[in-house]
């Protein structure tokens, strides 16, 4: 049996996704803390650069690359890190101007900010950017509004879903694949974010406080559960993850556990994963996969468009 903890070389493998939250530590979702006004954000501790070329790094050793989904206050605050990102051959994508989950915000209001987002992180990065990540996967059942507002504005991937049950956000029981939406502006590819299935129960394994939390040998299954299906894998880290000595915040036991558990051990884990399984960016992944079933965005409600109405 192959020893989880020593990387298996996969470097034929299928392609999986390499995506960072480009966030500051204390960009963190749905929890009362003393930074939750970005009028605080410029007087508190600063960490985002020097964990960013933590991964920039990691990076460089194992010849991966990946995509950063980044928060557009960031990215005003620290143009030369966007610039330096996108100069590496790394792909820059929109993570809101003020990280604000999408169920809290109207669309006008959601509009306007990732308006704001997409004119800094494209001016500054000088590339397209038309990847999208909703702040703490918030995007929900009742947030699909929001593709038509995205699609407007040039967004043609988003990584936002995860078919699996959340504190907040996740679409629990939704499709696992790749598919292409259809909306009233154009289409969006959509790229769930990876889950695997467990004891009856369905999971992300590949990123964030899972893979912190989860052993390799798990982490390994879920690969294999999706690179059996023909599927690409995703997994996804944001800057804080890497850097046991940020600031801790004051929060309720459950989110301290889900913020700070295994943070020590996150980047072996990470150059695991990078040196045993082929990473690139969202960008490359997508061109890459074939076969992209066709659903559609009726009213509030996503589904597969059936196979009479695709042929006509
Ligand atoms: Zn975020």
């Amino acid at each position: 049996m192959t020893n989880p903890t020593q990387p298996n070389g996969d470097h034929d493998g299928p392609l999986n996704a390499f995506c960072v939250d480009l966030e500051e530590w204390f960009h963190i979702c749905a929890a009362d803390t003393p930074y939750n006004d970005p009028e605080t954000w410029d007087d508190a501790p600063a960490h985002v650069v020097e964990d960013t070329e933590v991964l920039m790094r990691l990076l460089d050793e194992t010849g991966a690359k990946g995509t950063f989904l980044t928060v557009g206050w960031v990215a005003d605050k620290y143009p030369e890190l966007i610039k330096r990102l996108a100069d590496a051959g790394h792909e820059i994508g929109c993570h809101t101007y003020f990280h604000r989950v999408v169920f809290e915000q109207t669309p006008e209001e959601f509009e306007a900010d990732i308006e704001r987002c997409l004119t800094s992180l494209r001016d500054i990065s000088g590339q397209p950017v038309d990847a999208f990540r909703a702040p703490g996967f918030s995007m929900t059942r009742d947030c699909f509004w929001a593709y038509p507002i995205l699609r407007r504005h040039g967004i043609t991937t988003d990584v936002s879903i995860v078919p699996a049950a959340r504190d907040h956000g996740g679409v629990d029981g939704f499709t696992r694949d790749p598919f292409m939406l259809h909306t009233s502006e154009g289409e969006i590819r959509c790229f769930p974010v990876s889950v695997m299935s467990i004891a009856g129960k369905t999971v992300p394994f590949s990123g964030g406080g899972y893979l912190r939390l989860f052993p390799l040998s798990l982490v390994k299954a879920g690969y294999a559960q999706n690179h059996k299906s023909g599927r690409p894998g995703m997994s996804y880290i944001h800057p804080r993850e890497i850097n046991p000595d940020q600031p801790r915040l004051e929060l309720p036991w459950k989110k301290r556990f889900k913020y700070y558990v295994g943070i020590d051990k996150t980047l072996d884990k990470l150059r695991w994963c990078l040196r045993t399984y082929r990473f690139t960016t969202i960008a490359e992944v997508v061109n890459a996969v074939g076969d992209w079933p066709p659903y559609e965005l009726t009213g509030d409600e996503i589904h597969p468009v059936r196979a009479e109405t695709v042929s006509a």
